[in-house]
């Protein structure tokens, strides 16, 4: 059972030694590699709307950039906290370097809840935190992107914030911009389509008839939009979707036997992925509890929200019609679940592997600003699922050679190649 609150970080560290020691990691280079290398924490004062000052609190955690810039999103949230965002920064690291680009681990947030906040407050709050870290980010040594409560417009005022401070201008300092002020095309689909791209390769190695699998998703924000989107492209049935209800603050699965439509979906969200209850009615979905997702007889589960959902206490609901979990989230498993899931050979797809297609494909993004060329969508997302086949078959080929569970054949490759680049280099 789960007493102890969920602290993403001693995750993050945990799985890390697990690892380094299964690689004979030296002692100096596991120093270097379970914590961060900077760490920047501040504070932003916003001048509200009604006249009256707010001081919110921000971070930028760097945790390795041996193999290039830091790289990763910003996260406005409520209950944020530096160990979450430590332990982001550390997957962030890993990610860059299993889909192999040249890119370190970086993240960022600050604590607020955009739900209570008018957009010139969010303004305010981006200018800050660029102002904060304007010394320390950049195209040659750390580029954020959206994450967690953050989109395009954020992206951009940030990025206005650093080329007037700077005198210059910087498209390559942040990814996820909007298409036409230098974001690129297919940024929107990328992490979700990526993370189907890994589920059709998981069902032809497994032997899964894609058309007849069915899957239930936790999350309903932009990774969770456009896996339905792929996944019901390719054939496959959505049939639950759970999603956090800002207004009665509770979560709620919609179950639809029928299974639901990518349009019916982008219809009934609002702009944070709130699924409106009266859209369900009219769609004939049927509304459960939220962790309802998890009971569900399907193929396929793709936790696609928070981290810490799947857990000690939750995940002996998990039904035998299980075959693959596609972790969509960030750490959305506890290390208890998780040996649960490897004791019962449910096929894990990684959530640094499986939602790796963002940062990929805000990498291409990088490369199209600092090119001042940008590329057809239908090369962004060709290129991205290039990448992301490739990183899984590396990946599951390991995991079947040596007969190791996927998520640490997925940290073995990674971590090796981080701790050669700090080799390389001479740092240990
Ligand atoms: N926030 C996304 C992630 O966790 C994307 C990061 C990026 O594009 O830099 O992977």
């Amino acid at each position: 059972m789960t007493t102890k609150p969920f602290n993403p970080f001693e995750m993050a560290q945990q799985q890390f030694d697990a690892v380094a020691e299964r690689l004979g990691l030296d002692q100096a280079t596991r120093d270097l590699l379970r914590t961060p290398l900077r760490e920047y924490h501040f504070n932003i004062p916003v001048r509200m709307d009604d006249g009256s000052y707010k001081v919110f609190h921000g971070f930028r955690i760097q945790h390795n950039d041996a193999r290039g810039p830091c790289k990763g999103g910003i996260r406005f949230h409520p209950h944020e906290t530096v160990d979450t965002v430590r332990a982001l920064a550390t997957w962030m690291t890993w990610k860059c370097a299993v889909v192999d680009i040249p890119l370190g681990g970086g993240k960022g947030g600050v604590i607020c809840d955009p739900h209570n906040l008018s957009d010139r407050e969010q303004e305010g709050i981006c200018r800050g935190w660029v102002r904060q870290v304007a010394r320390n980010v950049g195209p040659t040594q750390d580029v954020p992107a959206p994450d967690v409560m953050t989109h395009g417009q954020h992206m951009l005022w940030m990025m206005d914030e650093l080329e007037r401070i700077r005198g210059e201008k910087l498209p390559g300092f942040i990814t996820g911009k909007p298409v036409g002020m230098g974001g690129s095309l297919g940024r929107t689909e990328a992490t979700g389509h990526a993370v189907i791209y890994t589920v059709r390769e998981a069902m032809k190695e497994l032997g899964i008839d894609i058309k007849k699998s069915t899957a239930s998703i936790q999350g309903s924000g932009n990774v969770a939009q456009y896996a339905v989107d792929l996944f019901t492209q390719y054939g496959g049935k959505v049939i639950a979707i759970a999603c956090w209800d800002n207004n009665d603050k509770k979560a709620y699965t919609y179950r639809s036997e029928a299974g639901i439509q990518f349009d019916q979906l982008m219809a009934a969200v609002d702009k944070f992925g709130t699924i409106s209850p009266a859209k369900a009615r009219e769609y004939g979905w049927q509304q459960l509890p939220g962790d309802a997702w998890i009971e569900q007889e399907v193929t396929l589960l793709i936790p696609a929200a928070q981290e810490g959902m799947i857990t000690g206490d939750n995940v002996g609901k998990i039904k035998p019609s299980v075959k693959i979990i596609a972790e969509g989230a960030n750490g959305p498993t506890t290390v208890d679940a998780d040996k649960v899931l490897f004791e019962r050979g449910i096929f894990v797809i990684p959530d640094f592997l499986c939602n790796a297609g963002g940062v990929t494909c805000s990498y291409f993004e990088q490369v199209q600003c600092n090119m001042n060329y940008y590329w057809e969508k239908e090369e962004v997302l060709q290129k991205l699922d290039q990448k992301m086949t490739s990183a899984f078959k590396a990946v599951s080929k390991l995991h079947r050679d040596k007969k190791i569970y996927m998520r640490d054949a997925a940290y073995m490759i990674a971590i090796s190649r981080v701790a050669e680049a700090c080799k390389l280099r001479g740092w240990v």
